[in-house]
């Protein structure tokens, strides 16, 4: 269960109420999922198998208001997890889980994971990358790699480039057919990537999840254990929507959200320097101060990320002195303390 100081206060307050006059508590019971808190906004997870009577209705009435009455809380969500957590049978592939997601495609999120996943490297990570971006998968091209995934001893071999271990369908598939990647396919397939992949030791596996909200996000939270996530935006208000409706889908499957990166930020202007809001203006900071979640780091559009992804070189390695460069640096660096700490080197 992941805590925050809000979470903990939310756990404390529930730890008071009591199933029937002598019963154990509701958290120490299990009828408690897990608290996630999106900023002050707070959802309270139950099991579904621990409802008494399985008056969902009833039990929410009851607590909302009990939550509600604790400092920095703004709203409280009282509700069943879905039941599509229920099974996470194998173990997880890496001791921190990152899916990358975004409302909308375009905006950057596989460049910046790929980017990401080589700053943690450079940290002295053990990196891997999913590319779970079923309908379009780049981590081929933004690591410079071609050909086939290599079988050993009955298992897949990740590819590796520039510290980072990377597993896509790109690699299994021609791109014709990751395409036609549908319902039973997604369900079955994806896990298959986790669990019949080599990953080895890892610290840290970074997912580069579809835009949106879909089948293959769900089938990710079932299997992947995924720790947390990470929104990417561009700061133009109509991408703002989506992200917000993936926000709060993770959230109800108990997945927090660690913050926000802002991508595609602004243009320097080519004479003055001077930064031109060619993609919107101020969307991210109004979605960090709505949701409470941080705005973790602010990327301006730069023509070197986008021409270094496509050469398969990560812009962090190849501009490793720039200041964007070292903003994704600063952004590993925060990333890297969710890792537990047995796992840093
Ligand atoms: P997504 O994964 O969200 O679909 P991509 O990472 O594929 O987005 O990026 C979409 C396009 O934008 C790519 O051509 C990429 O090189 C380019 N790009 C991403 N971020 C930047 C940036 N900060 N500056 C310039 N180009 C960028």
């Amino acid at each position: 269960m992941t805590v925050s100081t809000l979470e903990e206060l939310v756990l404390a307050a529930l730890r008071s109420v009591t199933l029937g006059q002598t019963g154990p508590d509701i958290v120490s019971s299990g009828l408690v999922y897990d608290v996630v808190a999106t900023g002050p906004a707070v959802r309270v997870l139950l099991d579904p198998e621990r409802i008494p009577d399985g008056d969902a209705d009833a039990l929410g009435d009851f607590l909302a208001p009990l939550v509600e009455a604790l400092p920095g809380i703004e709203r409280v969500i009282v509700k069943p997890r879905p039941k599509s957590i229920a099974s996470q049978e194998a173990k997880p592939v890496a001791r921190y889980i990152l899916g990358v997601h975004s409302g909308k495609g375009g905006v950057g999120k596989s460049t910046l994971s790929a980017n990401l996943a080589v700053a943690l490297g450079l940290l002295g990570l053990k990196v891997g990358v999913l590319d779970a971006d079923v309908y379009g998968p780049s981590m081929p091209t933004l690591f410079g790699l071609s050909g086939r995934a290599e079988e050993m001893n009955g298992k897949i071999e990740p590819r590796a480039a520039h510290g980072v271990k990377i597993m896509s369908l790109g690699f299994l598939l021609p791109p014709e057919k990751a395409l036609a990647w549908r319902g039973s396919l997604i369900d079955e397939g994806l896990p298959l990537l986790l669990s019949e992949v080599a990953w080895g030791d890892l610290d840290i596996l970074l997912i580069d999840l579809p835009p949106g909200t879909s089948d293959v996000h769900l089938a990710l939270a079932k299997h992947a254990h995924l720790s947390g996530i990470l929104t990417v935006t561009t700061p133009g208000s109509l991408a703002l929507i989506d992200v917000k409706r993936g926000m709060e889908m993770f959230a109800d499957l108990a997945i927090p959200c660690l913050g926000i990166v802002e991508n595609m930020a602004s243009v320097a202007c080519s004479d003055c320097g001077h930064a031109i809001p060619v993609f919107g203006q101020g969307g991210a900071l109004a979605l960090s101060e709505e949701t409470g979640l941080p705005l973790l780091a602010s990327i301006p559009f730069i023509p070197e990320l986008s021409i270094t992804g496509d050469a398969g070189v990560p812009y962090v390695i190849a501009a490793g002195d720039a200041p964007t460069s070292k903003s994704i640096t600063a952004l590993a660096v925060r990333i890297a303390k969710q890792i537990p700490a047995e796992a840093l080197p």
